[in-house]
């Protein structure tokens, strides 16, 4: 028997509308499908690099493939399989997209060649809005509330005092009955960070996303009080997860900063011990091949928390097959592993 074929390509959608973060501003996603043929089955993955957030791109992707390609050895069985992708993980640094988009690819053939389905429940997605003028805001919130949404990750993190008149108009406007979830993608100093939760906290907020750089772990444990604290861009890994068990209240799981399922789920087994919970989130930027694997995550760790939305902020979609979307439930694949049956572009 011979190992997969493993190929990639690059693709590109453009977005609804400028994905705009307090780290970053695109009008279109650019990432990498990976394909892994194994006899006569395809099996999919997607890495979705960002040099703010993973320090990579498209670029270097494709640069430190070939040093992935070379650990590729025959795979009968899930101990070989495991064997592999410990391999895979193991060959270098960093790398956390290339290595997610890979090892996604190897476990779907492998789903797919032993006809195993994922036969998972539903799941609840939030849907995240980006930084942009007040009326943007508040008529894409009324928007997908008529496309049946009710968690709303609204971005934040540029100017506090923006972000609070925001977040009260949203209130004003839509009243108590929604989730708000805040993202602040690191904006915010200890001292800012500080008085935003002591000014949003009456506006019943579910949490608040990595306020701080991504550095200051110590400091994540120093601003809480009324806002439960999520931690996204400080956690990679199982060693970051240990080291921010104590400090915060959620953890934001994605697979392109894990390097792929078998880390995440180290994380998750760590969230557990410690009595953290998890939301399984994803890149924006991420097609549904790449979201299939983060619904797969979710299915698997029985995540109480599901932002895998970035599918819903482009202008269209290219994959044919994978997870499927009806109002804010994501439904798991038709047909065997990912279930995905092309990527078009
Ligand atoms: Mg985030």
């Amino acid at each position: 028997m011979n190992g997969p074929l493993v190929e990639y390509k690059e693709i590109s959608v453009p977005f609804r509308r400028t994905f705009k973060t307090a780290l970053r501003e695109a009008n279109e996603s650019h990432s990498v499908v990976i394909k892994a043929v194994l006899d006569d089955v395809v099996g999919f993955g997607e890495s979705c690099p960002s040099l703010k957030i993973t320090g990579e791109s498209v670029e270097s992707v494709k640069d430190h493939f070939p040093l992935m390609v070379e650990r590729i050895r025959p795979f009968e069985d899930l101990v070989s399989l495991v064997s592999m992708i410990d391999s895979v993980e193991g060959c270098m640094e960093g790398n956390t997209a290339l290595k997610c988009g890979f090892t996604s690819a190897l476990i779907d053939a492998y789903m797919r060649k032993h006809r195993i389905r994922m036969s998972a429940n539903p799941v609840k997605t939030d849907i995240t809005i980006s930084i942009g003028s007040k009326d943007e805001i508040l008529n894409e919130i009324q928007m997908r509330l008529d496309e049946g949404f009710s968690a709303f990750k609204i971005k934040i993190g540029l100017e506090l005092s923006r972000d609070i008149e925001l977040v009260k108009s949203i209130r004003d406007s839509f009243g108590y009955g929604i989730s708000l979830l805040l993202d602040a993608n690191q904006g915010y100093t200890k001292k800012t960070a500080r008085k935003a939760i002591d000014s949003l906290y009456r506006y019943e907020i579910d949490l608040i996303e990595q306020p701080l750089p991504a550095w200051d772990r110590k400091g994540l444990a120093q601003i809480g009080g009324g806002i439960p604290i999520m931690a996204d861009e400080s956690l990679f890994n199982a060693h970051d997860a240990l080291e921010l068990a104590d400090r915060v209240d959620y953890f934001n799981i994605k697979l392109n900063k894990s390097g792929g399922i078998a880390e995440a789920l180290r994380i998750a087994s760590i969230a557990k011990a410690r009595d953290v919970k998890c939301m399984v989130g994803c890149m924006g930027g991420e097609t549904s091949v790449g979201v299939t694997a983060g619904f797969f995550l979710a299915s698997l760790i029985n995540a109480p928390l599901v932002d895998l939305d970035s599918p819903l902020l482009m202008k269209e979609n290219p994959v044919k097959g994978g997870i499927r979307y009806e109002k804010d439930r994501i439904f798991p694949p038709a047909g065997f592993g990912f279930g995905i049956e092309g990527v078009e572009g």
